[in-house]
Formats: C-alpha cells, structure tokens, sequence
C-alpha cells in the first residue's frame, strides 16, 4: 500500500498519513451554512474533500472511512432570511439544504456517510457547554454562555497568530459581559419569536463554532484523524473548536491532520464571496449549459492548497480535455487503476498531476478505473456525446414524486442521487418537478 502524504496545517508541513485505526478512517469537513446557493468557490472543498475520501475508501476499503460533512442549519442569517420571506427557518434550511446537494451531486460528489443537522444536536452542544463551564473553561454572563480563552494556554496553535491579531481578526464583539476581549460565544439568548431551545442558561441557540466539537464527539469520537475545510476557517472556526473540544476532553487532540484548502478567485484576483459580490453560483455555471463533470474537473485542476482563478478558458479548456479523454475511454469496462495516478494522488491530492497521468493511460479499461477514482466518468461516452435518454429520466422522476407522496424519503433520495451521477439536475416548484442537464 503506498503511502499517503497530507500538508498538516498544524505541523506546517507534509506528514505521512496513519490513521489511528485503520479500520475506522474518520474524516470531518465543515459543511454549509443554508440560507443560499453555493457559489463555486464553495464547491471547491466539497469536491477536494470528495477526493480525499475515494482515495482513502480504495487505500483502506469502502467501509473503513467514516466521512462527516455538517449542516449549519441554525445560524442568524438563517434567521434573517426566515423573517424577510416570513417564513419558518426551517422552509428555508430545508430548501438550501435540498439545492446544495443537488448542485454537489451535480458535481459527482458523493453524499458523505454522516450529514448531522445543527438543529438535531442541541443535546450535545448543551451537554459540551456544560461541562466546558463545569471545568472552568467557560462561563454564564449577561444570558450568554462564553469561553473563556485565557483558560486555555494552548490556544491559537493551528494559525499562530498573536493574540492582538486573533482579536482583531475575529472581529469579536467587545461586549461588557465579556471577562476578555478573546472570547467567544458558546450560546446566546433567543427572543420569544426566534428559534431557540430550552438550556441550563434559559432558551437560546448555540455559537456557530460549538456545533461541529459537539457533532464530532457524538458521530466520530474524541479524536479523528482528519478535519478538513477551507483556509478562512482556520481562524477563528477551527482555533475554537480545538480548544472547546480539547477543554472538554481533558487534553484529547480533536484531530491528527488538519487540511485546508486555498481560495477560489475570480479573474480580479479577489477571494470570490458574497459580501464582495463576485459570485457564480454552481446553478447559474449548469444552467449555462456546463456539465457538472466539466466544472469538476476545472476544480481539480489546481493543487487544492494553490488558489484557483475561475474564468471561462478554464472552463473551455476542462471540457476539451474531458472530451478527448471520454474519447479514449469509448465504453470500456473500468479496470485496474494506475499506479501513477494513485501516487499523484497520495501525495498531498496532487489532482493536477494524476489528471495529466490520465492522459498517458493507454488501456481504455485503465483510464476509466483511473478517471472513476478522481470522480470522473459519470457517464458512458454515448451518455457523454449524445445525452442520456430523456424518456428514462422522465420515469425516474416520476417514481421519486411517487416515493415522496408515499413518504419514502430515503427511496426518493435515492432517485436524486442517481439521477444526479447522470448530470440530471432536478428542480423541485410549486408545479412539480421539473429536469435539465447539469
Ligand atoms: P461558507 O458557506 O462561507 O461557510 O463556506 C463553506 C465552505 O466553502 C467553507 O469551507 C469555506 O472555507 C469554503 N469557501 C468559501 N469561499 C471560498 C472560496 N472563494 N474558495 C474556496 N473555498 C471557499
Ligand atoms: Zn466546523
């Protein structure tokens, strides 16, 4: 078995991968906050950390990964959207949540084993918060619950920041119930008319950070192997969650390997996010007629710690590429995978280079086992030149509307998913379901 290197973030350096229980493989990514679309930027590490799971299934066997991705479903944009269309917060998480995997599936990502939903892991997070003030690490002021970052001397490890710099980065509230500037909320107060849940502390709602220490504890465990996400969640997301979770666990590392992948850009050079406005949604790329596999593969087709430049050349350039190599591969049955293209990959998901080894493959069986690892080959060529057969889809739909009507979600989900590996993209209106090509 080759050895698998990952860039350790808290190392700062490229370290041999050995998971604590190679039968039990545990990997964690934050996962999206549900009131919009997903702009391209953030598929980049639902597509980075799809990868990363194939290539540790095929190393340590399909049912020796565990893959976590969150839902961040109760949050205070959430809540501002909910009351702008005068809706329960739940419409619209259910709404966002439905659109996300959609737009993934588009992409081929697979549907991580785990998907725990903020909203269902109160306990947790109430019984974490506890504890974390039991031991002296937080406390109650002002109807807040807060940690307390002075108590923690290994705080501010992953980004090595200053302790000046974190506060200013954090932009964290100076609030007067605050014992120091550094500290953050674990829960807060909610008024009677906002979502909130009855606690030691009064009826609130947790912090964002608190939720993914908590959904860690109770799906993966004290410790997991790997916890993955994009780099402007080193600080303050995941500097927080170490430390609420290494309080809570007397010294217990929350994770063995931290992996972040580098900024999607647009061609101003600027970080593509919603506050600054230059975003194409993974929606609008499909609508324009892109299939999910092409955008895919322009997504991998830079080093996931490298920043990405976004533009239509890519985009050209990864369907021209994508074309030739569904050529070569014309209807073959997948084979072995390449050993060249496994070893790209093991050293630190070098995608750029196993995508050029794809290219060098002869046997047509080779390039398709090869191109499957990287989530390509979703289709048959014939499906890929000439489009799936509509009439079949038209069935598919049907049957899932029948499964939904029957309450059998999971059947229904089932449908979605298959039909999505097809790049069958499904939209859910008041008039019913209606498809198109991803
Ligand atoms: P958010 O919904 O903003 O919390 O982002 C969800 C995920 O997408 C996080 O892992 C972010 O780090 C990541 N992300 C957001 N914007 C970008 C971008 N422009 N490029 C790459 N990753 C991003
Ligand atoms: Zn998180």
């Amino acid at each position: 078995m080759a050895d698998i290197k990952l860039y350790d973030t808290m190392a700062r350096e490229k370290r041999v991968f050995t998971p604590a229980d190679p039968n039990r493989v545990t990997m964690y990514v934050c996962g999206p906050t549900v009131y919009n679309r997903a702009h391209i930027g953030n598929a980049r590490p639902a597509v980075v950390f799809d990868v990363l799971a194939r290539l540790l299934r095929h190393t340590y066997g399909e049912e020796h990964v565990v893959y976590a991705r969150n839902i961040t479903d109760v949050e205070d944009k959430i809540i501002e959207s909910a009351r702008a269309e005068g809706v329960d917060p739940s419409v619209i998480t259910g709404r966002y949540e439905d659109y996300y995997l959609a737009d993934m599936g588009a992409l081929g990502v697979q549907e991580p084993d785990i998907a725990p939903r903020a909203t269902e892991s109160i306990a947790g997070m109430v019984a974490m918060i506890a504890s974390l003030i039991h031991r002296g690490n937080a406390y109650e002021a002002g109807g807040h619950v807060l940690f307390h970052v002075p108590s923690d001397p290994d705080y501010g490890a992953l980004g090595r920041r200053d302790r000046e710099a974190m506060i200013a980065g954090a932009r964290v509230e100076v609030a007067s119930y605050k014992k120091d500037p550094a500290d953050f909320v674990l829960w807060k107060p909610s008024e009677p008319n906002v979502i909130g849940w009855d606690s030691p502390w009064g009826r609130g709602r947790p912090g964002w950070h608190i939720e993914c220490s908590a959904m860690i504890e109770q799906h993966l465990g004290q410790t997991i192997d790997i916890h993955g996400g994009g780099l402007d969640l080193i600080f303050p997301h995941h500097e927080n969650e170490i430390a609420q979770s290494r309080c809570a666990h007397q010294g217990a590392p929350l994770a063995r390997y931290w992996m972040h992948n580098g900024f999607l850009s647009m061609a101003d050079g600027e970080k593509m996010s919603k506050s600054l406005g230059n975003v194409v949604t993974v929606d609008e790329l499909l609508s324009q007629g892109h299939k999910g596999e092409v955008l895919r593969f322009a997504l991998l087709s830079a080093h996931y710690r490298q920043p990405l430049e976004w533009s239509e050349a890519l985009i050209a350039q990864s369907k021209a590429t994508l074309d030739r190599l569904y050529r070569s591969a014309g209807e073959a049955e997948a084979g072995a995978v390449d050993g060249r293209v496994i070893e790209a990959l093991s050293d630190d998901l070098n995608t750029p280079l196993a995508l050029s080894r794809l290219s060098a493959i002869e046997d047509a069986g080779t390039l398709k086992a090869s191109g499957q690892l990287l989530g390509l080959f979703s289709e048959s060529a014939t499906g890929w030149f000439q489009g799936a057969g509509d009439k079949r889809i038209d069935e598919l739909v049907e049957a899932r509307a029948q499964a939904k009507r029957e309450k059998n979600f999971a059947e229904a989900d089932r449908i979605r998913a298959e039909l999505a590996a097809d790049g069958i993209v499904l939209e859910d209106g008041p008039q019913g379901t209606t498809w198109r090509r991803a």
